[in-house]
């Protein structure tokens, strides 16, 4: 399973428009051609579950179903609710 993560500043108050998954980012810790150091490791990362990476354009299938799954019941709901006002239903 791919865990996508987004680049934060170090007080995560400030989002990045960097993701990379959990192997990515681990390449990216080993030493870089050129001698350049890894890029990305000046701030935090954290989970962005519906993103996808920038490198090999991995995505979290687990959880994009499981918002997926989220959503469709919000969807449902909230047509039975619009489904029972029409029909003066009281709840
Ligand atoms: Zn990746």
């Amino acid at each position: 399973m791919t865990t996508i993560y987004r680049k934060t500043s170090l007080d995560g108050k400030h989002k990045t428009g960097i993701f990379y998954c959990g192997d990515c980012l681990d390449d990216s810790w080993k030493p870089q051609p050129y001698g350049e150091g890894p890029k990305h490791f000046t701030g935090r990362w954290e989970e962005a579950p519906l993103d996808q990476c920038d490198v090999c354009y991995a995505i979290d299938q687990d959880s994009r179903d499981e918002y997926e799954n989220w959503s469709n019941d919000m969807d449902r709901m909230q047509w039975e609710e619009d489904y029972c006002s029409e029909n003066g239903e009281l709840k």
